[in-house]
């Protein structure tokens, strides 16, 4: 388990990382999905066997100096890939618990929520936010390239069945000629969006590709088209949509050493590219952005639309 951040989230505020699943060295990450926007890269592990990778006591400790030293408004299963890889999940927001009273969230990419015991490591959480990119199960595939099996009949199946908070969030976005975002794929989600939220009341988060993704091809959709479409979804399911507004970060002031700096830095930039902003919000030291040159001269990080990223 890593712990990162907190990252500034435009949907949870500073959000404290917990990464159960960890990329194995030389992948950038372990997924169900290698989604064509992905900001890790499609150097992936794919897989779809979850299995258990235990919680260590030192890792609780770790978390819970994080925890005292930056105040985070969420602690967030996310990272390196899809945190119900590890079915451990359960077990790690049970002793979170015990340690803090900070709400704990999971993004998950719900590929694995047909499962039961998946189920009720995502019912520990405080909320679940579940991705749904697309409304059709060709669609799905051309966006979100699930590993065998995983269809998107099963994924709405296991939502309605979710007892804790839930959100979905979506992701609009085009790549050449393939998107999301024009009316037949929006009504496509609207229909889903309708069936889940009929079981199990949910809201909407409605994001875009702002950070640099996986392909040069991708692009987001204006803020314009995204509160058009936002109000849309509004209107046609009553459901409460919430969309991507670039915001100022709320600052974490943490002074760390030299040598923990540059880890942290590190861990951050391998699960989330930041811009210089958001990563001097995160570090209250006065050499940041002399790291941050330093590590592009050396060809450790470089910059891409603004935001900092490994190389
Ligand atoms: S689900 Fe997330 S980590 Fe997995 S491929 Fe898609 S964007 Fe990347």
């Amino acid at each position: 388990m890593i712990v990162y951040g907190p990252v500034p989230s435009w949907r949870l505020g500073n959000s404290l990382g917990v990464d159960l699943i960890e990329a194995r060295k030389g992948f950038s990450k372990s997924c169900t999905f290698d989604c064509i926007y992905c900001q890790l890269g499609h150097k992936g592990i794919r897989k779809v066997k979850p299995k258990k990778m235990p919680i260590l006591r030192s890792d609780i400790v770790v978390l819970t100096k994080r925890v005292r030293e930056t105040k985070p408004d969420y602690i967030t299963f996310s990272g390196q890939g899809e945190p119900t890889l590890n079915l451990s999940l359960g077990d790690a927001a049970q002793k979170i618990r015990k340690i803090t009273d900070v709400p704990i969230a999971v993004l998950t990419y719900s590929s694995l929520i047909n499962l039961r015991k998946v189920r009720e490591n995502l019912n520990a959480c405080d909320l679940v936010i579940a991705k749904i990119d697309a409304g059709t199960q060709s669609l799905f595939k051309k966006i979100n390239r699930p590993c065998k099996g995983i269809t998107i009949t099963k994924i709405i199946q296991g939502l309605t069945k979710i007892k804790t908070k839930m959100a979905v969030q979506t992701l609009l976005f085009s790549c050449g000629r393939l998107t999301n975002a024009d009316d037949k794929a929006i009504k496509g989600l609207i229909k889903v969006y309708k069936k889940i939220n009929a079981a199990k009341p949910i809201r909407i988060f409605l994001g875009t590709a702002y950070r640099p993704a996986g392909s040069d091809k991708v692009k987001g959709v204006s803020k314009d088209k995204l509160k058009k479409i936002a109000l849309q979804i509004r209107k046609e399911t009553g459901i409460t949509v919430v969309h991507y507004e670039q915001h100022d970060p709320k600052s974490v002031s943490r002074k760390l050493g030299p040598e923990e700096l540059k880890d942290n830095l590190l861990e951050l930039l391998k699960r989330r590219p930041c811009t210089e902003k958001e990563i001097s919000t995160r570090f209250s030291d006065k050499d940041i952005k002399g790291l941050l040159s330093r590590s592009v001269e050396q060809k450790r990080l470089k910059i891409k639309d603004n935001f900092y990223v490994l190389r």
